[in-house]
């Protein structure tokens, strides 16, 4: 496991992104920003989920005039997301605590130095979202398609920043091919000192993102690249920072939530372990400590696994094992099992909490 790069640290209304903050995880919501409840529903659903930055699209200016009305109902911090138009970035930078933009497509260099001030005089900072489907054209022109093009695109546009005075920045590299994704952050890491925002765009549906999602930001995480991230998942909310944190835990970035660790069930199998582990993950969802669990399909591997877990199922003939940090705990006929399984989870859960 590579150590992570030093950033620069940048704070996004008081959530720390770069140095040695935890990785966060952000998302956005897909309603009409100036739909305000709808907006704020959404938001909602997202902080209980776990997410610690949102993102609103503001594509009129009746989105941008919605943004004050939507902070002031939520908890965590709120970013506008805003092409072309510099007159919604003044707007939303009076209440966001972050501005997406790129520089380059908000016009002049007098537009752009108006929205840095505005943002200066806030201390919000500017995320630089570089999408590889919307280069500029003369990066489009000489490297269509190719991860270099958007090196050079966010290199631009930080230089475009930088020239007025303007440091408070975090940058993102989005393709909707993971692989182009993976390779612009590769290139991009040695040539800045910016915190990192990574995500794949327009991943797709919460299958083809999850594999997307993990092969990119999975290998990029375990290279030690990234700061805050985003899983994006066609019409998902919660699923959205479900699959994120999961990746920072697999890829050995984040230690909170449910291991689960089950076998595949093969011909061996005499109890119906799909329907329990389906419950179990649903019912332990919501827990944040750092737990190892394990459920078994027989004894075959059980005891093994049960040893690295803190509680364990261990399938038999109509009946299992409970075992909790490798001792036996319990012997219980499988309509018991599932019940007593999650009540000594949750004690679990408790215990670390308040050790931890
Ligand atoms: S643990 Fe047992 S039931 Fe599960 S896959 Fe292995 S051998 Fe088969």
């Amino acid at each position: 496991m590579q150590e992570r790069f030093k950033t620069k640290q940048i704070n996004v209304g008081g959530v720390l992104i770069g140095g040695d903050a935890p990785i966060s995880v952000q998302s956005m919501t897909f309603s009409k920003t100036r739909d305000v409840k709808a907006t704020v529903e959404q938001i909602k659903r997202l902080e209980l989920a776990g997410c610690d930055i949102v993102r609103v699209a503001v594509p009129e200016r009746e989105d941008a005039e919605a943004l004050r009305a939507i902070k002031s109902q939520i908890s965590i911090p709120l970013v506008a997301d805003i092409h072309f138009n510099y007159r919604f970035a003044l707007i939303a930078a009076e209440t966001v605590d972050c501005i997406r933009i790129n520089p380059g497509n908000i016009g002049s260099k007098s537009r752009v130095k108006e929205v840095a001030n505005a943002c200066k005089a806030r201390n919000i900072p500017i995320r630089i979202g570089v999408n590889g489907g919307s280069l500029e054209k003369e990066f489009e022109t000489k490297y269509a398609n190719t991860p270099k093009g958007m090196v050079e695109s966010a290199l631009y546009n930080i230089k475009y920043l930088e020239d007025l005075g303007f440091t408070d920045i975090k940058v993102s590299l989005k393709a909707s091919d993971a692989v182009r994704t993976a390779q612009a952050y590769r290139m991009l890491r040695p040539l800045t000192e910016y915190p990192f925002h990574l995500g794949v765009t327009e991943a797709g549906t919460l299958f083809h993102s999850t594999i997307k999602s993990s092969i990119a930001l999975g290998s990029l995480l375990m290279e030690g690249i990234g700061d805050t991230m985003r899983v994006s998942i066609t019409g998902e909310l919660e699923k959205e920072i479900q699959t994120a944190r999961a990746i920072l835990r697999y890829s050995g970035r984040a230690f909170d939530g449910v291991n689960i660790v089950s076998c595949p069930t093969c011909g061996r199998i005499q109890a119906d372990l799909v329907t329990a582990v389906r419950e179990i993950e649903e019912k332990t969802a919501h827990i944040k400590t750092p737990l190892n669990i394990s459920v078994m399909g027989c004894a075959v591997n059980a005891i093994g696994e049960a040893k690295e877990a803190d509680v364990a199922i261990a399938f038999g003939k109509n009946s299992g094992l409970i075992i909790k940090k490798g001792e036996i705990i319990a012997k219980l006929d499988e309509k018991d099992l599932v019940k007593r399984f999650l009540e000594e989870v949750e004690m679990e859960a408790a215990k670390e909490k308040f050790n931890g």
